[in-house]
């Protein structure tokens, strides 16, 4: 038997599994709904497409920089249970998380207009949701006892991004100008960390 062998494939074995290519930290953006369950919808316009646009969109304005990887709970038009999206999350552990929604409210058209932002019940997550709505304007933020944010172990947040039965949110969360304006924004509040 030749002992240098012996010697040299050992120590390479630890050369080898030492070396850590450079570790992107990762931010999960999890787009609401999903396959059949639509979200709000209001004259054929699905929360489910508009949160699916803006988060592939994030993903998409994210690929110019090194330091953060986006991965998305979907990324096409299925739907992923919420024990499923956290279970995925958990074993992540991702800096981050930020859910996308779209609200609607009882009325017809509602008067009410703009983003609002859930956390958990931690610094992390309520510094997250000021970011947010330092970049998006001025907004609603509370606590909110949701499956995503309960059972996520990373600081995380759930965004409302406008009302689908107000017709001027409608326009621009359906707009391929304003997903793509959402998602850039995110992408600043990411980048800027
Ligand atoms: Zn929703």
């Amino acid at each position: 038997m030749n002992i240098k062998k012996l010697v040299i494939a050992p120590l390479f074995a630890i050369a080898f599994f030492s070396f850590k290519p450079i570790d992107k930290k990762i931010i999960v953006i999890d787009a609401g709904h999903g396959g059949n369950d639509m979200g709000a919808i209001v004259d054929g316009i699905s929360e489910k497409q508009i949160v699916l646009a803006v988060a592939s969109n994030i993903k998409k304005l994210n690929n110019s920089q090194d330091n953060y990887e986006i991965v998305l709970t979907r990324d096409s038009d299925n739907f992923p249970t919420l024990s499923d999206r956290t279970a995925m999350i958990n074993k992540l552990n991702p800096e981050m998380v930020i859910s996308l929604h779209v609200n609607r409210s009882p009325a017809k058209e509602s008067a009410r207009k703009g983003h609002e932002i859930f956390t958990q019940n931690s610094d992390a997550s309520k510094a997250l949701a000021t970011k947010i709505s330092n970049k998006f304007g001025e907004c609603y933020i509370g606590e909110k006892n949701l499956h995503i944010l309960r059972e996520s172990k990373a600081p995380a947040v759930l965004v409302e991004l406008g009302f689908l039965n107000n017709t001027e949110d409608r326009k621009y969360l359906s707009s391929e100008t304003g997903q793509k304006e959402i998602a850039q924004k995110f992408v600043e509040i990411i980048t800027e960390k």
